[in-house]
C-alpha cells in the first residue's frame, strides 16, 4: 500500500504509523456533559465500511502528521493532506 505524502510523494506504508480516527474532536472540558463526552472521545469509535479519514505519521520520512482518506474495505487511498491545527493533534 502506498500513501501519497503531500511532502514526499507516494511512499510505502511501512514508513508510516497509524494513529487513528481523524473524524473525532476533543470535547471542551468546560461543557457540563464533558465527562460523558470524554468517554465517547476516548473509548468509542465507529467501524465504518468504506472511505474513512485517519491520522498517519510519516516517521521514516518527513515526520509530518497527515490525514489520509482510505477505504477500509479495499485499502484504496483517495488522498492525503497535512493534519491541520485545531485537530486532535494540536
Ligand atoms: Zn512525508
Amino acid at each position: 500500500m502506498l500513501i501519497p505524502c503531500p511532502f514526499c510523494g507516494a511512499r510505502d506504508v511501512r514508513e508510516f504509523s497509524y494513529l487513528g480516527d481523524a473524524t473525532v474532536s476533543r470535547p471542551d472540558t468546560r461543557d457540563t456533559d464533558a465527562a460523558a463526552r470524554f468517554i465517547d472521545y476516548v473509548y468509542l469509535r465507529d467501524n465504518p465500511a468504506g472511505p474513512h479519514r485517519e491520522f498517519w505519521y510519516h516517521g521514516f520520512g518527513c515526520q509530518a502528521w497527515l490525514v489520509v482518506t482510505r477505504d477500509t474495505r479495499t485499502h484504496e487511498i483517495f488522498g492525503a493532506e497535512p493534519a491541520s491545527k485545531g485537530s486532535v493533534l494540536s
